[in-house]
């Protein structure tokens, strides 16, 4: 069954204190429910958020990995040292690595590869900046990055994948797609996939919406029928956010 996810992504905030501070609040004030919890902290506190969640059924993940096995690559992490201290799941493509880090669809695609061979989880990021949406080219560009990303995977390849689709106009900015936008193109995504791997894969996947979601719109944006849930930014800095956002499913 296709499960529904909210993923706090950390980005460069929160130090290791105030990290055990946050991941300990949203334990204790946590509800039971089906929606999977993720937070995604920095790589220097991925091992104390492993070790404090553990048993909480809140997964952790990493927000970047290299492509490399390993070898000559100063300041790098692997995927083999990620999977090594409990972090299956990792963030990739997100449009901050692909516009101040220079990742390209081919460097992702091969970063991509390596976490899955690892067995990890990946969360594929991919969304148009505002000049294509303003003429009209925002679904071609989502075609290209999810086609040069993902699509020389395998079917089996598509169990560990799941979906973020994070319109670059709508992150951080306070402008959100509306729940309609976000609808629309979920629905073209959904069907891009099912075009190239079948009705089984598309159905199945997740494909979680991110940009400027907050508890008082993901409610709204969550009802639609083919979002699955969300990647969230600054809200997810706060426990009370974060958690009314996971609420938005109830
Ligand atoms: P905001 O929720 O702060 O807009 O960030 C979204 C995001 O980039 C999540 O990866």
């Amino acid at each position: 069954m296709r499960k529904n996810i909210v993923a706090g992504n950390w980005k460069m905030h929160k130090n290791q204190h105030e990290t055990v501070a946050l991941l300990q609040e949203i334990i204790a004030q946590k509800k039971t429910s089906t929606t999977e919890i993720i937070v995604a902290p920095t790589f220097v506190n991925l091992a104390k958020a492993v070790e404090i969640t553990n048993g909480s059924e809140i997964n952790v993940a990493a927000q970047n990995t290299h492509q490399a096995e390993g070898g000559a690559f100063t300041g790098e992490i692997s995927a083999g040292m990620l999977t090594d201290i409990g972090v299956t799941t990792v963030i990739l493509g997100h449009s901050e690595r692909r516009a101040y880090f220079h990742e390209t669809d081919a460097l992702i695609a091969n970063k991509v590869d390596t976490a899955l061979k690892h067995n990890m989880r990946v969360i594929f990021c991919f969304g148009e900046e505002l000049k294509d949406r303003q003429i009209n080219n925002h679904f071609n560009v989502v075609e290209y990055q999810l086609r040069d990303g993902l699509f020389h995977l395998e079917k089996a390849d598509w169990r560990n994948i799941v979906l973020a689709y994070e319109p670059v106009w709508a992150i951080g900015t306070g402008e959100t797609a509306s729940p309609d936008q976000a609808q629309e193109m979920h629905k073209f995504i959904r069907e891009l996939v099912e075009k190239v791997y079948g009705f089984d894969i598309a159905n199945e996947l997740s494909i979680l919406y991110g940009g400027s979601v907050k508890p008082d719109n993901a409610k709204e944006i969550f009802s639609k029928p083919d979002v699955d849930g969300g990647l969230i930014g600054g809200a997810a800095l706060n426990a009370n956010d974060f958690l009314a956002i996971v609420q938005g499913f109830e």
